[in-house]
């Protein structure tokens, strides 16, 4: 990804928080935790039943999820923890908000919801996206890395033989792309972390260990080599090692610059609320706006309604 993507080794997660469920609220959202325009969710548990990122907000929570699947596309969730059901939950047919945008494609916003260990997750991503109706968006999680760290410590042997693993499985996705016509030279890979980690615990968000993470991209019209802050001088500054907050003017790349990423690259709008949109511009050669061919035998993205 380093030699044919965009990238950066110096992301960061949420300001505040650098536990798990909060930070992928963030890649969905595009909000950060706290304060009036944060997302709110600050738990790092299951959630509990008939709870949703809009009963703990107080009102909606929209997420990538609504604009994807509002504009007609087929979307999923594949995750390796069972906390991220408080996605399913959020976005289903009762807690989903009515589709406004174009043609009613329902308040449903995940058209499919797996949760699994990455040995089963993977197939089960791999046979939907080689069968009849691949996704055009999907998130997908991988949860042994994080278990690895907590069980044996970050950077120790055993969690570098998850990392390895986890490797490896992403290898399996790239060359699924390549061999796969529907997809190849039409599919975009965003690929970060919720937290950075240290010892056995991640939880100290003013720690450079734990908010320092990755955050990469790859696909069609993508920079091959190029660093994100480079392509990004107006909206984006390194932060060296430091941790700038919401107010900063030039933010740092951060994973909750995953949803307006990934909606900029179907060619469609931001999540409504959302805050963090950092990341407009991965390669010169291809404007940010541009969106990708859909999968091929499914509808074109239509454009959000202006
Ligand atoms: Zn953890």
């Amino acid at each position: 990804m380093q030699a044919e993507g965009a990238w950066t080794n110096n992301a960061r997660c949420d300001y505040d928080i650098s536990v798990t469920l909060p930070n992928h609220i963030c890649q969905v959202t595009g909000r950060g935790v706290l304060g009036p325009a944060g997302h709110g969710w600050t738990s790092n548990g299951d959630p509990a039943a008939g709870q949703t990122l809009q009963s703990n907000k107080g009102s909606y929570v929209a997420g990538v999820f609504d604009v994807a699947h509002d504009n007609g596309l087929r979307t999923g969730l594949y995750t390796g923890k069972s906390k991220f059901a408080l996605f399913d939950t959020s976005y289903n047919a009762t807690h989903g908000e009515p589709d406004a945008t174009g043609p009613d494609n329902g308040r449903d916003k995940i058209d499919e919801f797996v949760c699994e260990k990455s040995p089963k997750l993977v197939p089960a991503l791999k046979a939907a996206m080689t069968g009849a109706a691949p996704f055009h968006y999907v998130l997908f999680h991988y949860a042994e890395t994080d278990a690895a760290g907590h069980a044996f410590g970050w950077g120790s042997p055993a969690y570098n033989d998850a990392m390895k693993k986890m490797d490896a499985y992403l290898g399996q996705l790239f060359e699924m792309i390549a061999a796969t016509p529907a997809l190849k030279g039409k599919t975009a890979i965003i690929l970060t972390a919720d937290h950075g980690g240290a010892g056995r615990d991640h939880s100290d968000a003013t720690k450079a260990i734990d908010y320092t993470i990755p955050f990469y991209v790859w696909g069609p019209g993508v920079q091959a080599g190029a660093d994100l802050y480079a392509l990004n001088p107006a909206t984006l500054a390194d932060p060296g090692t430091g941790r700038p907050d919401y107010q900063a003017a030039k933010q740092p790349v951060r994973n909750g610059d995953a949803a307006n990423l990934a909606l900029r690259l179907l060619g469609l709008g931001t999540v409504p609320g959302s805050t963090i949109n950092g990341v407009r511009n991965v390669g010169a050669a291809a404007p940010a706006t541009q969106p990708l061919p859909a999968a091929a035998a499914l509808p074109p993205p239509r454009r959000r309604a202006a």
